[in-house]
């Protein structure tokens, strides 16, 4: 079958508007064209389980989702891969230095396999907060030691790796295209980067695919390999998993922007190398942009995490969290703030308690179901065409939910056509309104108001107080924030706050 430029029939309907997506690869916006029998076969780099996801982790599985739903939205078929990554493997940008999940495993007195069980299963609890839509196979990367060694083997009889102490290593400087995703010079981009020393590396970019015991070092994970006793790098993990399961060529890649830099550039580099068939090994590279907390970046590596968990102690319904992320475009840096948070909440109630008066809705996921439902109502015809435009652009979400707020308020309507545009945005927004009721959101009740420019304002003069050394203004500065409700959390990127629940 021909594959041509725009997408022009799809079981039998017409596509009236072509999904154009930013890739990353080449940095702009492009027709979205799927695989040539209609199924869209998308990969999203999963957790590392040591730790609970904090809610900047979660915005990449949202994001996810939310692309989901806008191909099921054109009419297309999606095989979903979210990898589960249980072999801890240091840092993102180390190859040497501890293991994250036997850090984990010392510090809670479990085994590493309950620490990554426990934390697999809190993951799969925090998705289905959000109403994300699971994922048709979730790969634990101890699965596939034994096929991340037979892609290494082969990358090794390309000569594409060199062997040191610490292990097995791609050669960066035998692939010509190297770090094209992430815009890398090669020769002066990584030198003022964060880039740790190993001993024998020949490239500050050239990376693990075998990480091998230091001498006398026992992992609690280990297997054995041509390479000595060890664990797999954390790249291989990614192209061994997406490979088997979708495919040697696949059509998406997504992940947060922070893989956009290095996990994905090493990706391509061994993907390419193992494939050696000249093809890019996937077309569209998507990510999401960071969620920033107070002007702090929210990661792992902070220390600070504030988990969805944290955000329903303190009254708040996830999904308030879901409405708060698709109030911003993906690729736009969303900061996060307990008020914005507040104000996506009573959005939220003040939209289920519209929609549930509307009675049972259409069951609708694709574009034409939803012009279907809307039958001979002309105007909420235009009001879908209307969203199909929006979510065909680049996923926006943020118009969608404004067409949404004004056809709840638009009299011309009739009520089949309200309900079809509801249900077109429940689609593809992932807010189950239909059954979501008032009553849900009544247990999250709202918090007094904070005045936040205050609080920021104390936070700064503690921090200002601590740089000082005066440690007896600092600790009044605390106490005084913990009376209105507000914790500080001393971080390296400086102090963060969050409200007591
Ligand atoms: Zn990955």
């Amino acid at each position: 079958m021909p594959r041509g430029r725009h997408l022009t029939l799809q079981t039998g309907s017409i596509q009236r508007v072509t999904l154009r997506l930013f890739n990353s690869l080449g940095r702009r916006v492009e027709d979205f064209t799927p695989a040539t029998d209609g199924v869209v076969r998308l990969y999203s780099c999963g957790p590392t389980v040591y730790s609970y996801a904090h809610i900047g982790n979660l915005r990449a599985y949202t994001f996810a989702d939310t692309l989901r739903r806008a191909l099921l939205w054109k009419g297309l078929r999606v095989e979903h891969v979210i990898n589960i990554t249980d072999v801890g493997h240091a840092v993102a940008e180390a190859e040497l230095g501890e293991d994250k999940l036997e850090v984990a495993a010392a510090r809670e007195r479990r085994s590493v396999e309950e620490i990554a069980a426990m934390y697999t299963e809190a993951f799969f609890t925090d998705l289905a907060s959000l109403n994300i839509l699971p994922a048709h196979h979730y790969p634990r990367a101890t699965q596939y030691v034994e096929q991340m060694i037979a892609f290494a083997e082969r990358l090794v009889e390309r000569g594409f790796t060199y062997e040191i102490e610490s292990g097995l290593y791609f050669d960066t400087s035998k692939d010509p295209t190297y770090g094209q995703l992430g815009l890398i010079d090669v020769s002066g981009q990584l030198e003022g980067a964060r880039v740790e020393e190993v001993p024998g590396r020949q490239a500050k970019t050239d990376f693990a695919l075998w990480r091998a015991e230091a001498p006398g070092q026992l992992r609690a994970m280990r297997w054995n390999s041509p390479w000595g006793w060890g664990a797999p790098g954390w790249h291989l993990e990614c192209s061994v998993m997406s490979m088997l399961l979708l495919g040697e060529h696949f059509d998406i890649h997504t992940g947060g922007v922070d893989h956009r830099q290095l996990h994905h550039v090493n990706e391509i580099a061994q993907s390419e190398a193992y494939l050696g068939d000249g093809q890019p090994w996937v077309k569209f590279w998507l990510h999401n942009e960071f969620l920033q907390l107070g002007s702090a970046k929210i990661s792992k590596s902070s220390g600070h995490i504030l988990t969805v968990s944290d955000l329903a102690k303190q009254g708040f319904h996830p999904l308030a969290y879901r409405l708060f992320l698709l109030g911003g475009h993906y690729r736009a840096q969303l900061e996060f703030t307990l008020a914005g948070l507040d104000s996506a909440q009573s959005t939220l109630r003040r939209l289920v308690r519209r929609t549930s008066a509307l009675g049972e809705l259409p069951l609708v996921t694709t574009a034409d179901e939803a012009r279907a439902a809307a039958g001979d109502d002309a105007a909420a015809v235009a009001v879908i065409d209307q969203i199909d435009d929006a979510i065909s652009a680049d996923l926006n979400t943020p118009r969608v939910l404004a067409l949404l707020q004004d056809s709840l308020r638009d009299q011309t309507l009739s009520e089949a056509g309200q309900r079809a545009v509801v249900a077109a945005c429940a689609a593809v927004l992932g807010l189950p309104f239909g059954q979501l009721t008032p009553a849900d959101l009544e247990q999250a009740s709202d918090l007094p108001e904070v005045d936040e420019a205050a609080v920021e304002q104390l936070v700064a003069d503690r921090e200002a107080a601590r740089v000082a050394r005066d440690w007896a203004r600092a600790d009044a500065l605390r106490a005084e924030l913990t009376e209105l409700g507000i914790q500080v959390t001393d971080t390296a990127d400086g102090p963060t706050w969050t409200r007591l629940g």
